[in-house]
């Protein structure tokens, strides 16, 4: 992590440095100029592919005013371009649209930023609970200033114990200072014994509605893990963070979504605060991507009358509408599904489903009172049961309120089934799968969480490309790190860490997979007429890649590099 830190800090002032040395023509001066030199920047000798599919490829690229001027070949864009323009060899190198967050979280992302890693492998360091407690006796002593030991994303599925950290596991480490972990997750938490003294939570505590406080055996004792909504009356307690070190951990998670090729990225679930945060860095004009902010709403929450969104960007920021969190997470067995889990987790028995975070009813509000305010909805649903109360809730606020193009997106839509496809293709609700899942937990959903069956269909990206739907793929980073070739590889190739393919009949092509993080993703932010294609009059919004993903071993696509990532016509990072 503290690697990452600095290559971050890195990034970011090489991007500073490189978009310093590319400034275009200002207003002021294009206006006082007898002739307005607008800077047109020519891209030869590379292989584009265009993602727009009446044109797929190109061999050139001419931009100008941070739009797209010209795509095709060498000569037709050097016609477009005229005389002066600034030619860059691209030396054989493949430029696609610039990359599109479907979904994630920038503001988490900075958060973990000032946690210690205890991830697993490729995004960390640690597979067993001894290496856990080693890894945050030395984070301790490294930061002497601090009042709690953070760690972020365990994986108790990867953990060689085969378990959740217990908070005597976790009290070996400190009784004094309260210890928080996060689950990889993102939807539990694990805590030492001060950290659940300071909370208040006992073994008179009773569990709080959507969440659950896991327990010592057969005992009422909290054996500090906690799930779902339990885990918020601990993110309370945490230790503010001043503006101005919210605002640099948010630059450097900028500059670390920037060295992966990625150009618009979403903040998947704002709380006020978060919204505050990013608004107050686009007037600071610290913001080099667009970054679009989802609110998110809690049990028990309103919208409130003085809430909007909007669809243009101000300083690259915008509020793009709201968020609702329907179950939990499938590797960390909370998704709320129809059949029962393959193996139940910690405390539950045989017939366990999991289950939802909101009731029906609040749902149902929650749609309707976002569609009538003309509010674009994202609905976290990894369970089919959660699925279930979506696809209704979409339907009973349609009939209600008569058929518009709102795209509310499923987010995770990790277990829909083929009759539930059927009823999102009809209410227009885009499928935005988390199919880096099928390499990150395949093998554990295969063997732990869903069996064989149900397993090999997580993420049906064919059930969907089949239908002619529009569908979006995602990393949730920070729950995995925003890497969208291995998110292209996960889509086309479905291998677990093990090696073995997860559901072969519901792979896609490199193509399919790319639109789902450039058109689709563009389509389901409203933005397809700016933005995922390369194509005259939409933004120079362009991610340059050492290798062609539709050409190479789709086995080696997860190993193809981003060499340059240009947002407007602007270099914001660069390898
Ligand atoms: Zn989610
Ligand atoms: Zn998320």
């Amino acid at each position: 992590m503290k690697n990452r830190r600095i290559v971050t800090v890195l990034l970011t002032a090489l991007a500073m440095t490189l978009s310093a040395c590319d400034q275009p023509v200002t207003q002021k001066e294009e206006a006082g100029a007898i002739t307005a030199v607008m800077p047109t920047t020519l891209f030869v000798n590379a292989d584009i592919i265009t993602v727009d599919d009446s044109r797929p490829a190109a061999q050139a690229l001419a931009i100008r005013n941070g739009r797209v001027l010209a795509v095709g070949s060498r000569q037709e864009v050097e016609a477009a371009a005229g005389q002066g323009a600034e030619v860059r060899d691209m030396q054989g190198k493949t430029i696609v649209p610039g990359l599109i967050d479907a979904h994630g979280h920038i503001s988490l992302t900075a958060l973990s930023n000032g946690f210690a890693n205890v991830q697993p492998l490729p995004a960390g360091p640690i597979s067993s609970i001894a290496q856990l407690q080693e890894v945050m006796k030395s984070w301790d002593q490294a930061n002497p200033e601090a009042t709690w030991l953070m760690g972020w994303g365990y994986d108790d599925s990867l953990m060689a114990e085969g378990r959740h950290p217990s908070r005597y596991d976790l009290d070996a480490i400190s009784t004094e200072k309260p210890i928080m972990l996060t689950h990889v997750s993102g939807h539990l938490m694990a805590c030492n014994s001060k950290c659940l003294e300071l909370a208040g939570i006992t073994a008179e505590s009773e569990d709080p509605p959507g969440g659950v406080y896991q327990r010592v055996g057969d005992s009422q004792t909290p054996n500090g893990v906690l799930e779902e909504s339990a885990i918020y009356k601990v993110f309370g307690l945490l230790p503010a963070a001043t503006q101005a070190q919210r605002l640099a951990l948010l630059e450097q998670a900028q500059a670390y979504y920037a060295s992966h090729g990625i150009t618009t990225v979403q903040d998947g679930a704002s709380q006020l605060s978060n919204i505050a945060d990013l608004q107050t860095l686009a007037a600071n004009k610290k913001l080099f991507l667009d970054v679009v902010g989802f609110r998110v709403l809690s049990k028990g929450e309103s919208i409130g009358e003085a809430f909007t969104v909007s669809s243009d960007y101000q300083d690259h920021y915008r509020v793009g509408g709201i968020k609702l969190v329907l179950d939990g997470s499938p590797q960390g067995k909370t998704a709320w599904l129809t059949e029962p889990y393959a193996h139940p987790p910690h405390g539950q028995g045989e017939d366990y489903k999991g289950y939802p975070r909101l009731d029906d009813t609040e749902v149902n509000e929650f749609i309707s009172e976002s569609f009538s305010r003309g509010f674009p909805v994202l609905a976290h649903a990894n369970g089919d049961a959660a699925a279930d109360q979506l696809v209704n809730a979409v339907t009973l606020a349609n009939e209600a309120l008569g058929a518009a193009d709102r795209r509310p997106v499923m987010i995770h839509a990790q277990t829909v089934r083929e009759d539930q496809i059927d009823q999102m293709q009809a209410l227009g609700i885009v499928p935005s799968y988390f199919v880096a899942h099928t390499f990150y937990w395949g093998d554990w959903h295969r063997d732990s969480v869903f069996g064989a069956e149900r397993a090999s269909r997580i993420s049906p990206l064919q059930s969907t490309v089949k239908r002619n739907m529009p569908y979006t793929t995602h990393n949730d980073t920070p729950i995995v790190p925003p890497d969208m070739m291995r998110l292209l590889w996960s889509g086309v190739n479905r291998v677990t860490r093990s090696g073995k393919i997860l559901g072969s009949d519901q792979r896609i092509t490199p193509l399919e997979a790319l639109k789902s993080m450039t058109i689709n993703a563009a389509y389901q932010f409203f933005e397809e007429n700016d933005k995922g294609s390369i194509e005259v009059g939409k933004l120079a919004d362009l991610t340059v890649l050492s290798a062609n993903p539709l050409k190479v071993d789709a086995m080696t696509i997860k190993d193809i590099r981003i060499e340059e990532t240009i947002k407007e016509g602007k270099t914001v990072y660069f390898r």
